[in-house]
């Protein structure tokens, strides 16, 4: 009997985890991919979305078409619930989903009702983080180019993903100046983050210095270590009293782990997993990416989360598989090292690599340049990213 093995989300984790599943194991399992969107979306593209250098149909694709011809079942549905103690998710239609092993890889919930007046459906902010925020946050800056104001973008409390506000402040920054209206538009950047460039991992390298010098010369006006009170129409409050007017702003929202599995993970949701990221409690679930708890490296004043990028998620992910693949073969399971990272953080008219082994400091290396090549790399790794989905590869990274 193949084992049968449930994956949860069908984004950078529960894709890279299903392929790499059936690639390792072949008829050895039964691969379903449980997902409420019946698409991949490449997020890491989304800001350009915005910037209108992109159509959703570049940056999307259908998960049937990619996951049939590899042998991967696919339920276009939400797991409603996962019973732990039975092994089996329940989806919001009601099926029943038996499961020997369980990957979970089901991303963050935005939690916009933690602020009032926060987002883009209920509130009076817009967002980057799916496609639909995206689409519509690319309308509202169109209709700034026609009717100039200022713009806040930034990370609100409990963020754990700083990079695409960045590269939105430089992307804005840099168009404005290219169509000779940057002095009718002035950019603060709103962060939770207690200086520039910290992202959630106390910086990588350079990166304070970097981002300080880059804001300075491009007049984008920073209030870091800030938490946001309200939003009302037109301006944010923040905790301290400071009202910040905008036309446009772009916050991102707390983040929590979503409902269906928030019950095996903290007080936020967010899953508990051993290096080979096996659930610390259920020893046949793993968890992969954005869902899974990675402690702060130090206590900031207002709270951030540590980003886990797309990147890192593809790393866990096929440790994840592997660990499971030994597991059925009754092998030893693969010796994980540490988790390192690369980012690619476009800025306009060029991009700057970031890289950082460990994840977190004290670092054994880091590194950081800006450069035209990096925008180049930026621009191939899209290409051979939603290439290698949509054969249904988990080839490097
Ligand atoms: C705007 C933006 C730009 C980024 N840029 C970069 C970058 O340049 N480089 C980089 O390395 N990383 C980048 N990232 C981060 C990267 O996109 C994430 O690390 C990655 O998407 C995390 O993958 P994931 O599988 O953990 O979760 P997600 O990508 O969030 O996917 C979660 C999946 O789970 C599904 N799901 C949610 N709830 C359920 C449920 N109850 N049942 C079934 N399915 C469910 C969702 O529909 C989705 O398919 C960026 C992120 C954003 C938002």
């Amino acid at each position: 009997m193949p084992a049968k093995i449930v994956v949860l989300g069908g984004s950078f984790g529960g894709l890279t985890a299903a392929f790499e599943l059936k690639r390792l194991l072949g008829a050895k399992a039964e691969v379903t991919v449980v997902s409420d969107d019946d698409r991949f979306v490449f997020m890491p593209s989304l800001p350009w979305l915005i910037m209108g250098w992109r159509k959703p149909e570049d940056i999307t694709l259908g998960l049937g078409g990619i996951l049939g011809p590899k042998g991967i079942n696919f339920v276009h549905e939400a797991a409603r619930e996962v019973n732990a103690e039975a092994s089996k998710v329940i989806t919001t239609g009601n099926k029943e989903l038996p499961y020997d092993f369980l990957v979970i890889s089901t991303g963050p919930q935005l939690s916009f009702s933690e602020i009032p007046g926060l987002g883009p459906d209920q509130g009076h902010t817009d967002c980057t983080f799916t496609l639909a925020q995206a689409v519509k946050t690319g309308q509202a800056w169109r209709r700034i180019l026609e009717n100039p104001g200022p713009l806040v973008l930034g990370s609100s409390q409990m963020v754990s993903c700083f990079g695409p506000s960045y590269e939105l402040a430089f992307e804005m920054d840099a168009e404005l100046r290219r169509l000779k209206m940057r002095h009718k538009v002035p950019i603060i950047y709103l962060t939770s983050e207690p200086y520039l460039g910290h992202m959630g991992v106390g910086g990588l390298g350079l990166s304070k210095r970097f981002i300080e010098d880059e804001f300075a010369e491009r007049d984008i006006k920073p209030l870091v270590s800030q938490a946001i009170e309200e939003v009302t129409p037109g301006e944010i409050k923040l905790k301290d009293g400071t009202k910040v007017p905008f036309k446009l702003a772009m916050i991102a929202p707390p983040f929590k782990g979503v409902p269906a599995v928030a019950p095996l993970g903290n007080p936020r949701g967010f899953l508990p997993v051993d290096k080979n990221y096996r659930h610390t409690k259920h020893k046949n679930i793993f968890a992969v990416g954005v869902a899974i708890v990675i402690a702060p490296p130090e206590a900031t004043p207002v709270p951030t989360g540590v980003p886990k990028t797309g990147f890192m998620t593809i790393k866990m992910a096929k440790v994840a598989a592997a660990t499971i693949s030994a597991e059925i073969a009754g092998a030893t399971p693969p010796d994980t090292g540490e988790l390192g990272v690369i980012c690619l953080m476009d800025m306009g008219d060029t991009a700057a690599y970031m890289q950082a082994y460990p994840l977190l400091p004290p670092r054994q290396s880091s590194y950081l340049k800006k450069a035209v090549w990096a925008k180049w790399m930026k621009l191939g790794f899209e290409k051979y990213f939603l290439w290698k989905m949509r054969h249904g590869l988990s080839g490097l990274p």
